[in-house]
């Protein structure tokens, strides 16, 4: 990509300028960070260089084959709750899914999603956090009927506990890089009562 893009006498300001994001997100892009602009402004991108996107292979550098996909259903227990600030919010869990497959969550059956919901984002998942880290949107939308409750932390300790049997009858399927499970889980392990 940064060869097409010499070769047409571009900067990597002058690439942002045209889908309207900044030169260090092009140099983040160019370097293989595909996160760094969103699916709509690469296909731009692309087009603009000359580069078929169709036949693009999704992995770009640093790509592995596999893409984290979620299930973005509020209550669901593949979801931990969890409070945040006044109210509460669910952590979405990213599972590495290979690029093209569709996956159906084992939790609630809804498709799993691979992307932000912002329709105008759709950046793909980075691991870890319950907010896009493109734009801020909460990944899980959290419906009515979970905002503004009186007493959040009752309502978490009561979806906890589906939560965490669901991780248990996951077990096979999960990293097995102990960092990689969510705290409580790891406490538990050790022998702490949670
Ligand atoms: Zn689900
Ligand atoms: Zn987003």
């Amino acid at each position: 990509m940064r060869r097409r893009r010499q070769a047409q006498r571009l900067s990597q300001a002058d690439l942002g300028g045209m889908i309207g994001c900044s030169q260090a997100a092009i140099s983040q892009f160019e370097s293989g960070h595909t996160s760094a602009i969103s699916r709509e402004n690469q296909d731009v991108l692309f087009q603009q260089l000359g580069i078929d996107a169709k036949g693009r292979p999704d992995g770009m550098p640093g790509d592995t084959g596999t893409r984290l996909m979620c299930c973005n259903r509020a209550g669901c227990p593949m979801n931990r709750p969890y409070l945040l600030g006044e109210g509460m919010q669910f952590q979405p869990l990213f599972l590495p899914v290979p690029i093209g497959e569709q996956r159906f969550c084992t939790g609630c059956g809804d498709p799993m999603i691979e992307r932000c919901p912002n329709s105008r984002c759709q950046a793909p998942f980075a691991p870890g956090s319950a907010f896009c880290h493109a734009c801020g949107t909460p990944i899980i939308p959290l419906p009515e009927e979970y905002k503004g409750i009186p007493d959040p932390k009752r309502l978490v300790d009561s979806l906890t506990p589906a939560h965490d049997a669901f991780l248990d009858a996951q077990e096979i399927q999960l990293p097995t890089n102990p960092s990689a499970l969510p705290a409580a889980r790891r406490s538990r392990r050790a022998g702490n009562p949670t």
